[in-house]
C-alpha cells in the first residue's frame, strides 16, 4: 500500500492528527496495534484544552463529545497543600450562576479513545487498520517503508507521523530520545467505587501529600459513583527512594487520617496498572526527514499537572498541518518539519515551561503550604488561579518569585 500520510497510533495524539487531515481534504493511513476499544492507563482527566481542540477541527465532533452518556463534567480542582490546607479553584470564576458549556470533564479512556476511533470510520479520507503492530521502519530516497513483524503488513509513505506513545520505540531508535528518570514520571491509577465526599461539582481532586512527595494522589471523579484513584511521581524520586507506588497507594489509602474515613467503604474496581508519563520539562527535536512526533512519543506531557492529552490533540493538529504543507511544497526533508518543532514549542513552549517552574515547587513543601494558606483566604488568588486554566500569561506569573513575594506581603 501507497499513502502520502501514515499515522502511527490511534490515541489522541494520532487520532486528532488524522481528523485535521481529513478536515484538510488528505487521505491518511492510521495502523494501530489494538483493536478499539481498548484501555490505556491514565487519570482520565480532559481539560478545556481537548473541547476546544476538537471543536476547531470540527464543530460537530465537539458537539458529539459534549453530549456523550460516558462522560463527568467537571467545574474545577480541589489543591490541597502537604499542610492538608486544600484550595477549591472553579474552572470557571462565575460556574454556580452559568451552568452552559462545561469545559473540563473525567472520562475512562476507553471510552473516549474509542469515541475518537468512531470519528475516524466516520471519514472516508481514512483508513484505519486495527491489531497491526509497526515494528519496522526503513527510510529510503522516496519514503519510509513501514511493516509489521513478518511484513504481512507493509506500508509506504511520504511522511510519517509517529503518534504510538510514552513506549514508542521510534521515539527511542530513530529519533534518539531516551527515557531521561528526570523528565518522566512513573504513574498508577486504579478505580473506586463508594468513595464519601467527593466535591458536589465533580472537582478533580490532586493532594500533595507529605509522604508523597514530590509526588501527589489525585482523585477524579467519573460517571456511575466511581473515580480514577492513583498517584504519579519523578522517576529518579521513584527510584532514589526504593518507593514501591502500589503499596504507598494502598496504604496511604488505609492509613491516612482523612482517606481512611473517606475510602471506608469504597471499593477496588478491577486492577491497579500503570504505566510511564514523558515530561515536557526539556524541550527535544520532534522531527526528521518525513517524520513528526506526536503526543507522548514526542515527551509533551505537561509536568506540574500529568496533563498529557490535550498536549497530544495539539501536535496532533500540528503535525497534520505542516504534513499539508510538506505535501504542497513536495519537500519531506527534516529542514521543512523544523517548523513542525517551532508551531508546537509556540503554542505549547510557554505553558511547559511554566509547569516546569511550578513542578520544583513542590520541592518545597512549606511554600506550597504557604500559597495554599494564603490562597484559600484570598480571593484575588483563587479568581487568579482560575483564569490560569484559561490564560498562560497568568499562569506565567505563577512561575516567577516576585508574584509570591508581593503575594505574601500584600496580605
Ligand atoms: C498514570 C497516568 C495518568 C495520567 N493522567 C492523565 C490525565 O488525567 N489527563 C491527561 O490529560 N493525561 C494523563 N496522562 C497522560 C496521557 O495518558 C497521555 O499523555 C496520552 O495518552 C497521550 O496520547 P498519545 O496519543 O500520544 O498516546 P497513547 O494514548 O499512548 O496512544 C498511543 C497509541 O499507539 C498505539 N501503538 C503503540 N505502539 C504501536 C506500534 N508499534 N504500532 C502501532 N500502534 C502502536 C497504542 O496501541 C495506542 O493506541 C496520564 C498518564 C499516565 C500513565
Amino acid at each position: 500500500m501507497e499513502t502520502k500520510v501514515c499515522i502511527i497510533g490511534a490515541g489522541p495524539g494520532g487520532a486528532t492528527a488524522a481528523l485535521q487531515l481529513a478536515q484538510l481534504g488528505i487521505e491518511c493511513i492510521v495502523v494501530d496495534k489494538a483493536v478499539f476499544p481498548r484501555d490505556k492507563v491514565c487519570g482520565d482527566g480532559l481539560s478545556g484544552k481537548v473541547l476546544t481542540l476538537l471543536e476547531r477541527i470540527d464543530k460537530g465532533i465537539g458537539e458529539r463529545l459534549q453530549k456523550a452518556m460516558f462522560k463527568m463534567d467537571s467545574w474545577g480542582v480541589t489543591f490541597v497543600a502537604p499542610n492538608r490546607i486544600g484550595m477549591d479553584i472553579p474552572y470557571k470564576p462565575d460556574y454556580q450562576n452559568n451552568r452552559s458549556d462545561p469545559r473540563g470533564f473525567v472520562c475512562k479512556r476507553i471510552d473516549f479513545d474509542n469515541f475518537l476511533v468512531d470519528e475516524l470510520k466516520r471519514r472516508k479520507e481514512i483508513r484505519l487498520f486495527e491489531g497491526v503492530s509497526i515494528d519496522k521502519y526503513e527510510l529510503k530516497a522516496d519514503g519510509y517503508y513501514l511493516s509489521n513483524k513478518d511484513e504481512t503488513f507493509q506500508v509506504k509513505a511520504d511522511i510519517i507521523i509517529v503518534a504510538n506513545g510514552a513506549q514508542s520505540a521510534f521515539t527511542k531508535d530513530v529519533a534518539g530520545i531516551k527515557m531521561e528518570p528526570e523528565h518522566y514520571v512513573a504513574g498508577i491509577r486504579a478505580y473506586y467505587k463508594g468513595i464519601s465526599d467527593l466535591h458536589p461539582d465533580n472537582f478533580i481532586e490532586l493532594h500533595f501529600l507529605k509522604n508523597m512527595l514530590p509526588g501527589y494522589l489525585w482523585i477524579f471523579p467519573l460517571p456511575n459513583g466511581e473515580a480514577n484513584v492513583g498517584v504519579g511521581m519523578l522517576s529518579n524520586s521513584a527510584r532514589n527512594k526504593k518507593v514501591n507506588l502500589k503499596k504507598l497507594m494502598l496504604d496511604t489509602l488505609a492509613t491516612d487520617p482523612t482517606m481512611k474515613d473517606r475510602f471506608k467503604n469504597a471499593e477496588l474496581a478491577g486492577t491497579i496498572d500503570g504505566y510511564g508519563l514523558p515530561l515536557g520539562s526539556k524541550k527535544r527535536k520532534l522531527h526528521g526527514d518525513r517524520y513528526m512526533l506526536v503526543g507522548d512519543a514526542g515527551y509533551l506531557i505537561d509536568p506540574f499537572t500529568g496533563e498529557g492529552i490535550g498536549n497530544a490533540l495539539y501536535s496532533g493538529r500540528i503535525a497534520a498541518q505542516q504534513a499539508a504543507a510538506a505535501i504542497a511544497a513536495n519537500n519531506f526533508s527534516a529542514e521543512f518539519f523544523n517548523a513542525y518543532d517551532e508551531n508546537v514549542y509556540r503554542i505549547l513552549g510557554p505553558e511547559l515551561q511554566v509547569s516546569t517552574k511550578l513542578q520544583k515547587l513542590i520541592k518545597y513543601p512549606w511554600l506550597f503550604n504557604l500559597l495554599m494558606k494564603v490562597g484559600s483566604r484570598n480571593k484575588q488568588l483563587k479568581d487568579l488561579m482560575s483564569c490560569m486554566f484559561h490564560e498562560v500569561d497568568l499562569r506565567k506569573k505563577l512561575g516567577k518569585p516576585m508574584f509570591y513575594v508581593k503575594l505574601l506581603f500584600n496580605r
